[in-house]
């Protein structure tokens, strides 16, 4: 069967497809989600295991992807994550399958997971210490979440890597401490720019802690020497030298000063089966209806490459940025997948 590469008008083609299993989530970051109060998708319209099967593999067969990573709300809070993996993977290992999690809970599951088909494993956290840790999630989890960082490493779901959003006045002085604590765990730690997709809508430019920032606090302490090789990948890599030893790696994301539409290879798929070509974008094409109402794989093909083809040059005003123009799109990080 031939494959039809999901190609846009820009030059690029997408190959990594963020699918999102849930909503739901168990943590309430400050920037991502109201202290009280979400409203949840309505739960019958949640793709079943066997759907996002069915997606993945049409994206797979059909579509020329060859990446695929499972995003939610929070991928583990769904009690059939192992058997969503089994599926997708199964007949497909030589897909690479990530995960993306906040790591509460990680420990119990990284085996099992592992043995499904995950092959990595990024991990949220935004700083390791407690206190601040419940001030950000608004729960207790850093135990769970360091036990779940070093079972995922144990389990060989790495290279691990942490991801972290810094939001001023709240974890940003406490930057340094994370990258040691990944030093030394000898995890990634990747920063990433704060956007504005928080369901609660109170991004501000003049709050942002940019990319120059985090490489400023990191030099404080250590050399950074820069990595070639970036490709698509949305960070920039560093390695950590100490006293002329090196430590590790740095990843900066730098999604808000320098946006990466120009290189992006992503495709997303939200919990309820609503396909977007970005992030950021404010349309989206309906795949559960038609998939629930006997659609062929050849017209699902014909949905999803027609949707990737009209993907913008860029969000914002054209240009990737999230100055004047740039609208949020209705559905908040946690329903789209992050
Ligand atoms: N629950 C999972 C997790 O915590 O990794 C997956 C979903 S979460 C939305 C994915 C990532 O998006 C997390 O690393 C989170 O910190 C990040 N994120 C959420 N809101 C963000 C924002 N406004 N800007 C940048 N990153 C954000």
């Amino acid at each position: 069967m031939s494959v039809l590469p999901l190609a846009d008008r820009f030059g690029r083609t997408a190959t990594d497809l963020r699918l999102s299993v849930t909503d739901v989530c168990n943590l309430r970051c400050t920037y991502c989600l109201p202290a009280t109060g979400v409203t949840w998708l309505p739960r019958p319209t949640i793709l079943t295991a066997e759907e996002l099967a069915r997606l993945a593999r049409v994206g797979i067969e059909r579509l020329g992807i060859t990446k695929i990573r499972l995003t939610g709300g929070e991928p583990l809070t769904r009690p059939d994550l192992v058997e969503i993996v089994e599926r997708i993977a199964g007949p497909h290992p030589e897909v690479e399958i990530g995960l993306t999690t906040n790591g509460v809970g990680l420990a119990a599951l990284a085996h099992d997971l592992k043995r499904a088909g995950v092959d990595r494993a990024n991990i949220s956290l935004d700083t390791i210490h407690a206190e601040t840790y419940q001030a950000i999630t608004r729960r207790d989890g850093l135990t769970s979440v360091i036990a779940g960082i070093r079972a995922a490493s144990e389990a060989g779901l790495g290279p691990v890597k942490v991801n972290a959003v810094l939001t001023k006045g709240v974890n940003d002085s406490q930057f340094l401490d994370l990258l040691d604590f990944c030093l030394n765990e000898g995890t990634e730690l990747r920063v990433i720019e704060q956007m504005p997709i928080g369901a609660t809508r109170d991004w501000a430019a003049e709050n942002l802690i940019s990319a120059d920032a985090v490489r400023a606090m990191a030099e404080e302490r250590y050399e950074l020497r820069p990595l070639p090789g970036r490709g698509a990948a949305p960070a920039a890599r560093w390695e950590v030298v100490d006293n002329g030893t090196v430590r590790g790696t740095l990843g900066i994301i730098a999604s808000v000063t320098e946006p990466f539409c120009g290189v992006c290879d992503r495709t997303r798929i939200s919990a309820d089966g609503q396909l977007r070509s970005c992030l950021f974008s404010r349309d989206e094409t309906d795949l559960r209806t038609p998939l629930r109402g006997g659609a062929t794989d050849d017209q699902i093909v014909e949905l999803w490459a027609g949707t990737m083809w009209e993907k913008p040059r860029a969000h914002g005003s054209g240009h990737g940025g999230f100055g004047p123009g740039f609208e949020q799109p209705d559905r908040p990080m946690n329903a789209i997948g992050g």
